[in-house]
């Protein structure tokens, strides 16, 4: 007689749902995903600005050194599941890739699109009954244990509340009274965190999870740009992109984060990829107080090569006046702002600047001061930094352990990490992670 299956619910069809439900296919379960978007992968449409920076091809040690929050939890699920398995997932499917700057990993074609098309593809191949349009309302947990999940919707077999069973609050249980359930053997929560909520990633599974008592780190969006006190100078250099500058990141004297790329101005403040990463170490401290960012605009030179480079350029300008022998130096947009901090007086001849002004512009030009208040909120971050703490799930399953039965995959996890494709394979990983760690239940 042949034994019948496992079933494995899968909440979410982002990333994390997807690699979770390919995971436990491949692994000899039934799997039903749900996802209650009219389309798998919304969010993964708009990665990479639609291109899809699906992982990073460097070595997996390095994939921890680019983790921000939690790396060690990732130990189980990075090796179980790397950068290169996701990649030979993709191509055995037939989806080209290439690795660019950084290696960042994207599809040949450029389009995200073919990559949600690719694994849309190995889910029907692999079985997976795949339900859009379908909303999770809950989790159907009895006595400590994940018996399924909660639908909206008439259905003869009516939940009515698990109560005290699921250490649940009985106000909270009573918005699931009339949902319809669904039987699983294991669910997977991979309901994304907070951030682009249109995509789908409203902080459900959070709610779910903190219900069945686990704990809830502190939400913060992150990889988000910051706005800054300097108002006028910043809408002044708005849209004024730099590169090969020095940025570091300050919380009263403690230096958070120092970075040598590119940033750009806003009409708020400042942005670009050095500052969105800076973002990801300043999300908590900012809370707190407002941070100090520090630019050098010439970072390859020390303070004296640059005071004889000023000093070379002004002597190519002796009869000009400060403002206008600058253009060499600074982007146009910066000159004005680079005059007003160095104190010299715009029309002040050249040949007269003295060795303390150039001292000045010297200082100004390599540490260019910003006063950072607050970060964008969750509708522009990138990711949520914090989530569902890991302390309460196995690194080896993903499985809850609080509920048995119970497992979560991705961001809705407290798990993030810098730009560069690093925060899919985080998806992927702990994804893959849970759809064999079902599997393997006892
Ligand atoms: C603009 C942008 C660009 C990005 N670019 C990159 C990049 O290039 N590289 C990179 O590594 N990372 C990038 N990221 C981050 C990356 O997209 C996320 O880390 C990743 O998508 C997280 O995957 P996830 O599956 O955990 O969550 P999500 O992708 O958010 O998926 C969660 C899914 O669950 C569904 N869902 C939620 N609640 C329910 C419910 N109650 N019932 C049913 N379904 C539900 C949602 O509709 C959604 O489809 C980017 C993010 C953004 C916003």
């Amino acid at each position: 007689m042949t034994q019948e299956k496992r079933h494995v619910i899968v909440v979410g069809g982002g990333a994390a749902g997807m690699a979770a439900a390919i995971a436990a296919a491949r692994s000899g379960c039934r799997v039903s995903l749900y996802e209650k978007n009219e389309k798998l992968g919304k969010k993964l449409f708009i990665t990479g600005k639609g291109r899809c920076n699906i992982t990073n091809a460097c070595d997996t040690e390095d994939l921890f050194r680019a983790v921000v929050s939690n790396a060690k939890f990732l130990y189980s699920s990075f090796y179980g599941f790397t950068n290169q398995d996701m990649m030979a997932l993709l191509e055995d499917a037939g989806l080209r890739l290439k690795t660019e700057r950084g290696n960042r990993v994207f599809p040949a074609s450029d389009k995200s699109s073919d990559v949600i098309s690719t694994l849309e593809r190995i889910l029907k191949k692999e079985g997976v009954s795949i339900h859009l349009n379908s909303r999770v309302e809950g989790l159907w947990v009895e006595e400590g244990i994940c018996r399924g999940i909660l639908l909206e919707g008439r259905g003869t077999e009516r939940y009515h509340g698990a109560g005290a069973e699921s250490g649940t609050m009985d106000s909270g249980q009573s918005r699931y009274a009339g949902c319809r359930r669904e039987a699983a053997d294991s669910v997977i929560v991979a309901t994304g965190g907070l951030s682009y909520p249109s995509t789908g990633s409203t902080g459900d599974g959070y709610r779910w999870a903190e219900e069945l008592g686990h704990k809830i780190t502190d939400l913060s969006p992150a990889l988000v740009p910051f706005e800054a006190a300097e108002a006028l100078e910043v809408k002044a250099l708005q849209g004024l992109s730099l590169k090969n500058v020095e940025a570091a990141v300050y919380a009263g004297g403690k230096e958070l984060y120092r970075e040598f790329g590119e940033m750009l101005f806003t009409h708020f403040g400042v942005s670009g990829p050095i500052l969105l990463s800076a973002s990801s170490y300043g999300a908590k401290a900012i809370k707190k107080q407002p941070l100090r960012l520090v630019i050098d605009l010439k970072p390859a030179l020390t303070a004296e090569q640059l005071d004889e480079r000023i000093l070379r350029d002004f002597g190519e300008a002796v009869n000009k006046q400060f403002k206008n022998a600058l253009n060499h130096l600074y982007p146009a947009k910066m000159i004005p702002v680079i005059i007003a901090r160095s104190g010299i007086h715009p029309d002040k001849k050249v040949n007269e600047i003295t060795k303390e002004e150039r001292r000045r512009l010297a200082e100004v030009t390599k540490g260019l001061e910003f006063t950072l208040t607050a970060l964008r909120s969750f509708k522009e971050a990138i990711i949520t930094q914090g989530g569902i703490s890991v302390k309460q799930i196995n690194p080896s399953t993903m499985e809850s352990k609080q509920t048995a039965g119970l497992y979560f995959a991705g961001e809705v996890l407290d798990l993030d990490a810098v730009t560069g494709g690093y925060n899919l394979q985080i998806a992927w990983s702990t994804g893959w992670c849970a759809g064999t760690g079902t599997a393997s239940r006892e």
